[in-house]
């Protein structure tokens, strides 16, 4: 297996530390506001990698924090008056039930800054001493970066240019402008911890390297988050972990692309930004998925409706070509022709062999779905040839690796039409007197009944079993492989 490290720049083949284990940690949210769907494309993008990594048989760790002390948690506080932890913990709530609705695997860790004080504190502490870090005047504790000869090496940047770019600020207590809190004295009404170094809270990027350590121990596999954490957030996590534990930190980092929207990074500060719930409630989680997956997660994604609406509709597509093959399989009649069933066997190898070297490749789901998307169509070629002989073992080979592949993506195709309920049939079947409580068997009855008045040109009757079913919502679909009675959309 492939994957892109940004810190190299280059596709590696991966070699987890542990032989059959991957550590993997992704940056998690900082809890002020509801997730918008350009955040939700980084935690999907690594969900669909953890699901591909576990898939492959590793032994997967993921952990993911909450961000649950930060100046936008207590600014969005005293915009509400409420307090930090109740604003955090809302939002915290809020983040897991959107992930679940996004069908996101829960992390099998998942830390809050706020109970990982002690932790980040006794790294500090070690910092200090190693002389990586300095209390200022001001109550404030700073990462010395240039006592980092490796800083600039996670976002590929360079000391002296980031020393061009950076400003002194007025009353500025660090020693060095590139230097970074690691803890900050605390302000009046202010969430705040007892320190060496007096009251206070940590600095942002101090709780991912504190909780890799302890949960996961450095260096891990696999340090995740979107392109724009790489710098600073990245590039100082990494400098702290090194500093204090020499062991290194992580080996492989992975970028996501931003989510566009008009060109522009979907944002809350440009307000340009649709929330995940709000699209959720609108599209299904399966359509919002797939249209992420459709461009590789390291690429640039263009948000529209449009695609998402083009996304659903897709979806209904595959979902009904693996409705039409299981239903062709159960309902064969006659010798299938060897040959066109042999040829869906061989297309359906060659997808499924497309798919895992696609996923192989750095995680090109792009690839990946198009060998599937390719398969729909030869699927629906070979329905419309065979007829009502379909093979029944090559159908129901296409159908279950369609769904398969889809379901190790974590897209649940839209499930067949909900059972027609035999009360509804059965007033239908009142025109052709059924009585019984088996669904199917009335089902069959009723098609039987408008075949048979059908062939003795009876549309008189066959008409009125049509109009009965419609009245009732119900709609008989005729299809190569026979007909059947559905569910009007
Ligand atoms: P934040 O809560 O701002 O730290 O963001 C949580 C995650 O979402 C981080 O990994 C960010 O890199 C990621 N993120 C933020 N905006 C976007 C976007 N427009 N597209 C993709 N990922 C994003
Ligand atoms: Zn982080």
């Amino acid at each position: 297996m492939k994957i892109y490290n940004s810190k190299t720049r280059k596709k590696e083949e991966f070699q987890p530390i542990e032989e059959g284990r991957v550590r993997m940690y992704v940056c998690g949210p900082t809890v002020y506001d509801n997730i918008h769907i350009g955040n939700a494309r980084t935690f999907i993008s690594f969900d669909v990698i953890r699901r591909w990594l576990i898939a492959c048989g590793y032994e997967v760790t993921f952990a993911q924090n909450l961000t649950d002390v930060d100046d936008k948690i207590i600014n969005r506080a005293n915009e509400q008056g409420r307090s930090a932890e109740d604003v955090a913990e809302e939002f915290s709530k809020k983040f897991i039930d959107v992930m679940h609705k996004a069908n996101v695997m829960d992390p099998d860790i998942r830390p809050r800054a706020t109970r990982e004080i002690g932790p980040m504190i006794g790294m500090i502490k070690t910092l200090i001493e190693g002389g990586h870090a300095y209390a200022a005047d001001n109550g404030d504790v700073y990462f010395a970066v240039r006592s980092d000869p490796t800083y600039g090496e996670v976002s590929g940047r360079k000391i002296d240019d980031l020393m061009a770019g950076a400003r002194i600020e007025e009353n500025e207590d660090k020693n060095d402008p590139l230097d970074f809190a690691l803890w900050k004295a605390a302000k009046p009404g202010e969430p705040m911890w007892n320190s060496p170094w007096g009251e206070g809270r940590p600095g942002w990027h101090t709780e991912c390297a504190a909780m890799v350590h302890r949960y996961l121990g450095c260096p891990i596999d696999i340090h995740g988050g979107g392109s724009d954490l790489a710098f600073p957030h990245h590039e100082n996590e990494c400098a702290q972990a090194s500093c204090a534990w020499h062991q290194g930190f992580a080996n492989t980092w992975m970028h996501t692309g931003m989510l566009l929207v008009d060109g522009e990074k979907m944002s809350k500060s440009l307000g340009n930004f649709f929330t995940l719930e709000e699209v959720l409630e609108k599209h299904s989680a399966a359509a919002l998925r797939l249209l992420m997956l459709q461009t590789h997660y390291r690429s640039p994604l263009d948000f529209s409706w449009e695609r998402l609406e083009g996304a659903e509709n897709s979806l209904a597509r595959i979902a009904g070509t693996v409705n039409n093959l299981k239903w062709a399989a159960a309902h064969a009649e006659g010798t299938p022709d060897t040959e066109p069933a042999a040829g869906l066997i061989a297309v359906t190898e060659r997808a499924s062999s497309e798919f895992e070297s696609c996923m192989n490749d750095d995680f090109n789901t792009a690839g990946a779905l198009a060998a599937y998307f390719q398969l729909v169509t030869e699927a629906n070629t070979y329905l419309d040839q065979a007829g009502s002989a379909v093979d029944e073992e090559a159908a129901t080979v296409c159908a279950v690796s369609i769904a398969g592949a889809f379901a190790l993506l974590g897209i649940e195709l839209p499930q067949p039409e909900e059972e027609l309920p035999v009360g509804l049939l059965g007033v239908a079947a009142g025109l052709v007197a059924y009585t019984g409580d088996d669904v199917n068997e009335a089902a069959e009855k009723i098609l039987a009944a408008r075949a048979e008045a059908r062939a003795a040109k009876n549309w008189e009757l066959a008409d009125a079993i049509r109009d009965q079913l419609r009245d009732m919502g119900l709609i008989i679909e005729d299809t190569a492989a026979g007909s059947r009675i559905k569910y009007a959309k």
